[in-house]
């Protein structure tokens, strides 16, 4: 598949959001792509699903967002908010990969269905995988990816949130040490391969 390079030849448009957070993270959060607030204000996680995820972030997770890295798989907003196709994913998710090399956090949370896919395959479906850390390794490093639900999801119902809000508890927990990814569910996949 062809790779675009050039910002300004992305289907998606010409505003990409940028990630955003310290120069030495605690964990990388990636998303799916910007929403229309984030899009009109140019930082990830600013809207309504931003500030669910802040509060889940220092509730749950017991950390402030301040210590994350925020980013996206696809970097401009897709119009009508629908998932970002196969081939927009795949002309842009080359910044996110250039990015984990630069940073190579120690954790990263896969934020939604989207990012899960890219980090662990298009096989997965996130009833099977959240909460769950596994063992990811990408070129030069070897890191811990975490599905979560999407805080999105959380606005659904109690019982949905209820699922969020386990999975950022675990977040918490496996940053901490205390849980370890299950030997069993490693999946050292080269998703280079997988695409
Ligand atoms: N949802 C995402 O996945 N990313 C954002 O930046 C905002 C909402």
């Amino acid at each position: 598949m062809k790779r675009i390079c050039d910002i300004s030849e992305c289907p998606l448009g010409h505003r990409p959001v940028w990630g955003t957070g310290p120069d030495n993270p605690i964990c990388m959060l990636v998303g799916e792509a910007p929403g229309a607030d984030e899009d009109s204000y140019g930082e990830p996680f600013v809207g309504k699903s931003g500030q669910e995820l802040s509060m889940y972030l220092k509730q749950f997770t017991k950390i402030n967002r301040d210590h994350f890295w925020l980013d996206n798989v696809v970097k401009c907003h897709p119009p009508g908010n629908k998932d970002p196709l196969v081939e927009e994913i795949a002309c842009c998710d080359h910044y996110l990969t250039v990015k984990l090399d630069e940073l190579a956090p120690r954790f990263i949370g896969a934020v939604g269905r989207v990012a899960t896919q890219w980090f662990l395959g298009k096989k997965v479906t996130m009833d099977k995988v959240h909460g769950i850390p596994f063992h990811w390794e990408i070129g030069l490093f070897d890191t811990i990816v975490i599905p979560l639900y999407h805080p999105a999801y959380g606005l659904h119902s109690p019982r949905q949130m209820k699922d969020v809000i386990e999975d950022f508890t675990a977040l918490g927990r496996v940053i901490r040490g205390q849980m370890k990814p299950r030997s069993e569910c490693d999946i050292k996949l080269n998703y280079k391969l997988e695409k």
